[in-house]
């Protein structure tokens, strides 16, 4: 009862009990395990009851928890002092680091959130271009910038609706929300109004409505699109960058965005964001140039020695590719075994990330998704926990995996799901 206790108490001085949303439960019903340590592929949770763990903190433990070489860099680091609020040498490994891995980085800059990260890319975007519109894509999540939380309106081509309370019409009139993977839509839209398009900002390889991948087509044209116009490509990478590939999803569809934004692996487990790309274009930031922005803990270096260790960690000779074997593994068991059991489903993955959906075709945009069968994903969430599987507590997230999810880990998750998919 330990969990439940925790999440009583929690809620008396913590709204909902939670310090982001989704760790509530609220989608998939019950009571959320307050996790007290992680190892590699596990986590324990208050009551001692171990998990093989599927959100590896939303992407950040890519290489597993507590990885030995990251907590000794963080302890190294934290000797040496916390913060300092002056630069240092590591900031500059880390930016070295990035350019390096990914080729459309030319310059970049250390923030603490991917919030910060897309926040700050779309102001140097609306700086650098003179204009106001910007556009989004329906089910892509950017962080909780007022600009970005943003559903789309009524009709094609109207300007987007506040997606949260507090945020004034007037913040999100600029605004526009269009359909992931409708390339056509996206061209209607450049034709009215491309002279007034600072950027499109997109997740190249979406994860915050499940897993869903961009076509070649949609992100070609996007990027034709854009060039033509004069408008700024920002890919937000916060999620699929360093977790789908070494060079990000930009690298495995060969695209060149004119600015990404980085988080969660770049962090390796501790607050480090970025956003970076053309030199031209950060050449407008501050102290360089107008467009203004700040962070007392940005480049922060115990942050950033986690982080730089997990870089060096990924770079490992087949890391990628094993990383992206495993997670094919668990998507095509699970997908084998849901169909003996005669339940429609089917999963996807890319990199170490993976999708699974209640339907019987991989969904290619925010409303296919939306028709995936959200009570039969809440049946399997529990029955998989009940087994000691932590899967992500909604059906409208990707799930992870992490270099230290081997054989048997897979194997083992897999003996769970088959018991639980015999009770559908
Ligand atoms: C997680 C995420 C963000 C926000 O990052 P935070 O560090 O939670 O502020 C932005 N964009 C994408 C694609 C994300 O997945």
């Amino acid at each position: 009862m330990r969990n439940k206790e925790l999440f009583e108490r929690a809620q008396l001085t913590t709204p909902g009990g939670v310090n982001s949303p989704v760790r509530a439960f609220r989608s998939v019903g019950g009571t959320p395990r307050f996790i007290t340590r992680a190892e590699g592929p596990y986590f324990w949770d208050a009551e001692g009851k171990r998990y093989i763990d599927y959100i590896g903190s939303w992407g950040p433990a890519i290489v597993g928890h507590a990885h030995p070489a990251v907590v000794k860099a963080v302890q190294t680091a934290a000797t040496l002092g916390l913060s300092f609020g002056a630069p240092t040498e590591g900031e500059i490994l880390m930016a070295e680091e990035i350019c390096k891995l990914v080729p459309s980085i030319e310059q970049v800059r250390l923030v603490s959130s991917g919030t910060e990260a897309t926040m700050s890319a779309l102001r140097l975007a609306r700086g650098a271009t003179g204009r106001d519109k910007i556009i989004k894509f329906e089910g892509c999540y950017h962080g909780h910038a007022d600009a970005l939380l943003v559903k789309a309106g009524s009709g094609l081509l109207t300007l987007g609706n506040p997606s949260s309370s507090g945020v004034p019409a007037d913040f999100t009139k600029h605004t526009l929300v269009l359909d992931y993977n409708n390339a056509q839509q996206l061209e209607d839209t450049f034709k009215a109004m491309g002279d007034q398009i600072a950027c499109v900002i997109v997740e190249p390889v979406a994860g915050n409505m499940n897993l869903i991948k961009a076509t070649p087509e949609f992100l070609n044209t996007m990027r034709r699109l854009c060039t033509e116009y004069g408008s700024v490509l920002i890919f937000d990478e916060v999620m699929c960058g360093f977790r789908v590939a070494l060079g990000g999803a930009q690298s495995l569809y060969n695209i060149k965005p004119d600015l990404t934004a980085l988080g969660k692996v770049i962090g390796g487990g501790l607050p480090v964001a970025a956003f970076g790309g053309r030199a031209d274009l950060m050449a407008h930031m501050a102290p360089l140039g107008g467009v203004y922005q700040a962070g007392t803990l940005s480049g922060n270096p115990v942050a950033v020695a986690a982080g730089l260790t997990t870089l060096k960690l990924i770079q490992a000779d087949g890391f990628y590719t094993s990383l992206s074997a495993q997670t094919a593994k668990l998507a095509q068991g699970l997908t084998q075994i849901a169909q003996q059991a005669g339940v429609s489903f089917c999963a996807d993955s890319i990199g170490g990330m993976f999708g699974l959906y209640f339907a019987d075709q991989v969904p290619a945009s925010y409303a296919a998704m939306m028709q995936t069968d959200k009570d039969q994903f809440n049946r399997l969430f529990h029955a998989m926990l009940d087994g000691g599987v932590y899967l992500a507590p909604s059906a409208f997230e990707a799930g992870f995996v992490s270099a230290q999810h081997d054989d048997a880990i897979i194997a083992a998750t897999l003996d769970i799901a088959r018991t639980a998919f015999a009770q559908y």
